[in-house]
């Protein structure tokens, strides 16, 4: 059983935080959201008044924010107040550089650190099946893993500090291009007459097979989990693809790599949440993409 401090019980911190008091760790927690907080101490938190109350005499923080800015602040603010040995862990979605610096902060003061984002969505983290994705020492990462383990079904080892959140950027640019080439296929199948069923069995067993066509088909009654079958409710909002598509975006123009896909993904997506679809499910972009 471990002491855990943990700051941020929104959507998914609240779920993630929940399964480690269900197995046996002694946890606090804390979020700037009253009812967030009553929330968790149904689920059997002991709520704080600061997060750094939530971080003091803890054998691992973990937080889970909104954004860079969020978890760089926070950290100055808690680690300071940290004990000697205490495990950092970040779990939010956020760029590079500021978990490069969040880093450097638990360094400075003698703490060891890892960022784990998450994939999964709310979903996962609920059931905790998550996948985590870690950046840091492997000493660092033995120590997480088996509370990691009590939120997810795999820790994948990435690398360096920083590492967990290039995979995770990653991946996602990979996502929203393909969501949008899936789509778009099915667009072109709709003008040519021919049917979902036709393209899905095809696509699915032939070169244009992805996690977007066979795990989230963007047209309804394909696959059973696909929000699709529910008007687009969600599921990955279009906003959390926005926002991933512009982390990833942001460290190809930082590290001179060449991304025009992920650059075309980007724009469709802001122009899907412009026309008031940031809260739909991103697969709903090829409504967009018929013109609608
Ligand atoms: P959320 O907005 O529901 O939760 C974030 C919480 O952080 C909020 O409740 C907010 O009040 C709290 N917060 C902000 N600043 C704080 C502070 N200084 N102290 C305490 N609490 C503070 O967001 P979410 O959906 O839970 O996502 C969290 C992170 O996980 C994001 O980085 C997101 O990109 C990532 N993520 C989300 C999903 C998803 O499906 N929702 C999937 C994978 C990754």
């Amino acid at each position: 059983m471990a002491r855990i401090g943990f700051i941020g019980l929104g959507n998914m911190g609240g779920p993630m935080a929940a399964n480690l008091v269900k197995a046996g760790h002694e946890v606090a927690g804390f979020d700037l959201v009253p009812f967030l907080c009553d929330e968790a101490r149904k689920a059997g938190l002991a709520v704080t008044d600061s997060a750094r109350a939530a971080a003091q005499g803890r054998d691992v923080v973990i937080t889970m924010l909104p954004a860079g800015a969020h978890v760089r602040s926070c950290w100055q603010d808690i680690v300071p107040v940290a004990a000697q040995g205490t495990l950092m862990i970040d779990c939010s979605t956020i760029d590079v550089d500021s978990a490069r610096a969040a880093h450097d902060v638990a360094a400075t003061a003698g703490l060891a650190s890892i960022d784990a984002p998450v994939s999964g969505g709310t979903g996962g983290a609920k059931a905790g099946t998550l996948t985590f994705m870690c950046g840091g020492t492997s000493e660092a990462l033995a120590r997480a893993t088996p509370l990691l383990e009590n939120m997810g079904r795999k820790i994948v080892n990435c690398g360096a500090a920083g590492s967990g959140q290039a995979a995770k950027i990653c991946n996602n640019m990979i996502l929203g291009a393909t969501m949008v080439a899936t789509a778009e296929a099915f667009v072109l199948a709709e003008s040519l007459g021919l049917s979902h069923r036709a393209l899905f069995d095809v696509a699915s067993t032939s070169s244009g097979q992805s996690w977007s066509l066979t795990s989230y088909c963007p047209v309804p009654e394909l696959v059973p989990a696909s929000p699709a079958n529910h008007d687009y409710k969600p599921g990955f909002a279009a906003a959390l693809m926005l926002k991933d598509l512009k982390l990833a975006q942001q460290a190809a123009q930082a590290s001179g790599a060449t991304t025009p896909m992920g650059a075309v993904a980007l724009q469709l997506f802001q122009l899907f949440a412009a026309n008031g679809h940031a809260g739909d499910d991103f697969s709903g972009i090829i409504n967009m993409l018929r013109g609608h």
